[in-house]
């Protein structure tokens, strides 16, 4: 059998793969497919893609078809679990059926197996034999931590490779016996990945805006990931040197800052606190906060950044009126004239704040997380800035639920004082 799998048009192009995890348990809520999760980590490290992947039940005849289809079409497909001794593991039975290849009883392992049981002092049940069929043409993966081993085949130019279902035993298997045969087969590919992040824009507009730029580019893939407040923008390109990964993402990267501007404020994943928190300490700048509706989240992002006691004073939540008024010295009278969701506010309560704690930056959040309240609707958010420079307000309306909402008007604070530093 040849070591390597034939794929002539492999290279310079991108080899894909398939991943088929076997289990009922895994169709019922208890159970999570996390196998895959690891196998795709490891597959993308190799340059190789995971294209598709599917769970399905222990039952023989529908597993036999989605191996047939998937081998047809992926050039690698690994499957897990379905390995073991029992009447329900039909893995090896039905990759047989979809590959039309017959199964041998191995001794070596039957007996490999035999000993394992001994040296627990147990004896191996009489079913536990089945897990000694190998496929025709199969290598034996050998498992050092359980009795199932492995198979790699090839067939028609695609590996097809059966793990076992246990985590512990899929991974050792993956990386002493899985690893170096891919390594041999995948092309050797350079990946380059930019994360660029934008805050304070709905993913649908952003979407609308960057899309012709990027959509007729295969290579780099680009995928756009929102969360609430927050859009990731990810570049991956392949190729074979990191020099020509790199210029195929500048090729893309170039128009997508042209239409973004300094909406985006990282190039390489780090979070707008990080960034936040570098800018306040290349300006020797401090930032305090008083939050309402947000209750404490926009202190809990600021500080969650190592060494942000250089720069981060202190911050309230002045979730009622009262501690509006009392603690930080919000007039009553704004509040009773404009309510305490509203630019007024939102404008008194940082420019106070400033006053008080002598702060270069003081940040105010005050808005309806949700359900609706008597003076707005929920998601209405006021952010308001204060600086030596003057006070600022910015007005969001936010769609979603609470946790959104907060979290929407959390990154909205972070973004304004970035903007309030470049400008
Ligand atoms: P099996 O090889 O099908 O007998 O699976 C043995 C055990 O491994 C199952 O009971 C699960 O707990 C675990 N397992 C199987 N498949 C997966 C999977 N895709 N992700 C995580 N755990 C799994
Ligand atoms: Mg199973």
């Amino acid at each position: 059998m040849s070591k390597e799998c034939p794929y002539p048009s492999v290279t310079g192009r991108n080899m894909n793969a398939e991943i088929i995890a076997v289990g009922s348990e895994l169709l019922t809520p208890k159970r999570v497919d996390t196998n895959s999760l690891y196998l795709t980590d490891q597959l993308n490290a190799l340059g190789v893609e995971v294209v598709t992947k599917s769970v399905l039940g222990d039952d023989r005849e529908r597993l036999a078809a989605a191996i047939a289809l998937a081998a047809s079409r992926s050039q690698i497909v690994i499957l897990t679990g379905g390995l073991g001794p029992t009447e329900d593991d039909v893995t090896r039975d039905a990759a047989a059926q979809a590959l039309g290849r017959g199964q041998t009883l191995r001794e070596e392992i039957a007996e490999h197996i035999r000993r394992l049981f001994e040296q627990r002092q147990r004896k191996m049940a009489e079913i536990n034999r089945r897990q000694a069929y190998v496929l025709d043409g199969a290598e034996i993966l050998p498992n050092d931590r359980g009795t199932a081993p492995g198979q790699w085949l090839e067939h028609n130019g695609s590996c097809i490779v059966l793990l076992p279902g246990p985590p512990h035993e899929l991974e050792a298997m993956f990386i002493k016996q899985c690893l170096p045969r891919l390594q041999r087969v995948a092309p050797k590919l350079a990946i380059r990945t930019l994360i660029m992040r934008v805050a304070g824009m709905p993913e649908s507009d952003l979407d609308q805006l960057i899309a012709p730029a990027y959509k007729k580019y295969e290579n780099p893939v680009t995928t756009i990931l929102a969360a609430a407040g927050d859009i990731q923008i990810h570049l991956r390109a392949r190729s074979e040197t990191l020099e020509e990964a790199s210029a195929l993402i500048e090729e893309v990267r170039r128009p997508i800052e042209d239409l973004l501007g300094d909406r985006i404020y990282s190039w390489d994943g780090e979070p707008i606190e990080v960034i936040v928190g570098r800018m306040l300490r290349e300006r020797r700048a401090t930032v305090t906060v008083a939050e309402s509706c947000t209750g404490g989240l926009l202190s809990e992002k600021i500080t969650s950044v190592p060494g942000s006691s250089a720069y981060f004073v202190g911050g309230f939540v002045t979730y009622s009126n009262r501690a509006k008024i009392d603690w930080i010295g919000v007039p009553e009278s704004v509040i009773n004239q404009y309510g305490a969701v509203s630019k007024e506010t939102a404008e008194a309560l940082a420019v106070a704040l400033r006053r008080q704690t002598g702060a270069s930056y003081a940040l105010s959040i005050t808005g309806v997380a949700g359900p609706d309240a008597d003076d707005a609707p929920k998601g209405t958010v006021y952010t308001g800035i204060a600086d030596a420079r003057g006070v600022a307000v910015v007005h969001r309306q936010f769609l979603g639920d609470r946790a959104r909402v907060r979290s929407f008007a959390a990154q909205m604070a972070l973004d304004l004082l970035r903007r309030r530093m470049l400008s």
